[in-house]
């Protein structure tokens, strides 16, 4: 797909990859609803869109996890700039790690890094079915493919989030509606570095194994890999061309790559101590 002159939403646009994406699409004359929970963030990045591309953006704060208020950025976008054409659920959070999450950390995730991609699915699939054309991008993670070494809820989540990304694709196919799955290693964003800050080994574990495996990638450059995956309309966007490798070693022998996993944790945790 051609994202000239289409109408796109992304989600957790007022940071890191969703701040990038926001900028690409616009410097590629699409028109942005720049949304996050944070709606200073979403104002700064649409008021940057707009210093160069007058009207290209406009900003909305909301939180994922409430299917009203996705209603409502879906709303804002078409009564701003018409029908919305891409939808980038591109929102997520780190979560808590370890096995002592609670069942309300673990709402939490499954709420920001699954079920906001569901409600979103919901509420905008009918509707690209009928015009024949829509095109949804998930923001999972490499942690979606592999795992996250200390996060069962981010493991676990972004498996989940790939799962539905896959159902869509071959659901909706068909149908004209296009999708793919954003699922990168490290990228320097604040998100990256929230595992390290928390005090926690597990966290700390968690930046780790991620900033250890392979090179840190700027937002923007993501960017650019998704823009170029869409353009392709191709459903896996690796950023990190590695990771194809780590998946297919994971599929072609499992307790190989598991035995390879507790190795590397192991010596992620010698080196911390
Ligand atoms: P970030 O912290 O820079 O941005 C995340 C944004 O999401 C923040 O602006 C935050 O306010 C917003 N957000 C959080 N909860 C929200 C909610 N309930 N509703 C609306 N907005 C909400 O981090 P990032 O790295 O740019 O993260 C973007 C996505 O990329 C996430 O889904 C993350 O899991 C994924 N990802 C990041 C990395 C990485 O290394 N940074 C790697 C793989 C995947």
């Amino acid at each position: 797909m051609k994202v000239a002159d289409k109408v796109a939403i992304v989600t957790g646009g007022g940071n890191g990859i969703g701040g990038a994406l926001a900028a690409k699409l616009a410097q590629q004359d699409a028109r942005v609803l720049v949304a996050d929970l944070d709606a200073d963030a979403a104002r700064a990045v649409a008021d940057g869109i707009n210093a160069e591309r007058p009207g290209a953006a406009i900003a909305a704060g909301a939180d994922v996890a409430d299917t009203a208020q996705i209603q409502r950025l879906i709303n804002l976008a078409e009564s701003g700039f018409g029908p919305v054409d891409l939808y980038f659920a591109n929102a997520g959070i780190t979560g808590v790690v370890g096995l002592d999450a609670t069942e309300k950390d673990w709402d939490r995730s499954f709420d920001i890094n699954v079920r906001a991609h569901i409600r979103a699915a919901q509420l905008l699939i009918p509707g690209w079915v009928e015009r024949g054309e829509g095109y949804f991008i998930s923001t999972a993670s490499a942690a979606g493919l592999l795992t996250q070494l200390g996060s069962a809820t981010y493991a676990v989540t972004k498996h989940a989030a790939v799962g539905f990304a896959e159902w869509l694709n071959i659901t909706y196919g068909d149908q004209g509606v296009r999708v793919s799955c954003l699922c990168p290693m490290g990228v320097n964003t604040k998100l990256l570095y929230e595992g390290e800050q928390s005090g926690h080994p597990l966290g700390e574990l968690a930046t780790r194994a991620v900033t250890s495996a392979g090179d840190v990638l700027e937002p923007a450059d993501v960017a650019d890999s998704v823009l170029a995956a869409i353009d392709d309309e191709r459903f896996l966007i690796l950023p990190h061309a590695a990771v194809l490798d780590m998946y297919r070693q994971k599929a072609a022998d499992y307790d190989r790559w598991l035995r390879g996993m507790r190795r590397y944790q192991r010596s992620l945790q010698g080196e911390m101590l």
